[in-house]
């Protein structure tokens, strides 16, 4: 098990008193997994991945990340948050280095790396160009490659692709699939679309409203082998969309 939670809880303390966020999580991902995670607005989504990339401590339970307890961020565990968070005065180059600037590891190794990676991905000829000067789905290839640049096994993705029009996320998301799968990353994405999450996970974990708990997993086994885009034109899509849709408002 990559990921391991066990009876992971979190509860806030702010200003206006407690604020339960987690409760009871109990979860495991393999390598190479890539698992969706969908939840009403304000359960615990983007806690739960802070939980997990060392960000914030539970208050109760545990996490293991590759074996070894969570205590700090680790470079084991990649994290691409909602909004690109591309520096428009840098150019592409200098933003997708960023991350090995920030951590001194910005050797001619790692830069040879992120070279292969805007090569393999199209963003080669972009590299002098600014963010302002790209379209939506390449800056979010940019984000994606300054999470890749450092070689994490892990990414955790937090709602990357809720910015984009509809038919860009369509292609975009495709797109960002089809490189963590090329990459053999695990992932673990957070979307409130449900649709986007059965066309790219291998599972789906449903939380309640807060505290969030763990209402339902779904195995996406019957969708295996099929691209992201073919897997909408499947019998099997529309059954689990109908039951993921009314797990998500039964709390409502
Ligand atoms: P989601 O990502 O599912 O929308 P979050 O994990 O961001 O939800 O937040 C879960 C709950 O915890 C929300 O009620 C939010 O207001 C609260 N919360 C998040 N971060 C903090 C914090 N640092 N201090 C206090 N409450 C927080
Ligand atoms: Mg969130």
């Amino acid at each position: 098990m990559i990921i391991d939670l066990r009876q992971v809880a979190l509860t806030y303390q702010s200003p206006d008193g407690e604020v339960e966020a987690l409760r009871d999580i109990s979860f495991g991902m393999e390598e190479g997994e890539f698992v969706s995670i969908v939840g009403p607005s304000g359960c615990g989504k983007s806690t739960l991945l802070s939980v997990i990339a060392g960000l914030e401590t539970p208050t109760g339970g545990t996490v293991t990340v590759d074996g070894e307890p969570v205590t700090a961020p680790s470079p084991k565990v990649g994290f691409m948050p909602q909004r690109d968070h591309l520096f428009e005065w840098r150019t592409i180059w200098s933003n997708v280095t960023l991350g090995l600037q920030i951590r001194h590891t910005n050797t001619p190794k790692e830069q040879a790396h992120v070279h292969t990676l805007l090569d393999r991905y199209g963003l080669a000829e972009f590299v002098g160009k600014r963010p302002s000067q790209l379209s939506g789905g390449m800056r979010q290839r940019c984000a994606l490659i300054r999470t890749l640049a450092s070689d994490p096994c892990i990414l955790l993705l937090d709602e990357p692709f809720s910015a984009l029009d509809y038919q860009t996320r369509l292609t975009v998301s495709a797109d960002i699939y089809d490189i963590i799968r090329q990459e053999h990353k695990t992932a673990l994405l957070v979307t409130h679309d449900i649709a986007e999450a059965i066309s790219l996970s291998d599972r789906i974990l449903v939380l309640s409203a807060r505290p969030a708990v763990i209402r339902s997993i779904h195995s996406l086994d019957a969708l295996q082998g099929l691209s992201p885009l073919e897997r909408r034109d499947t019998p099997a899509f529309h059954t689990v969309f109908n039951a993921v849709w009314k797990e998500l408002n039964a709390d409502v």
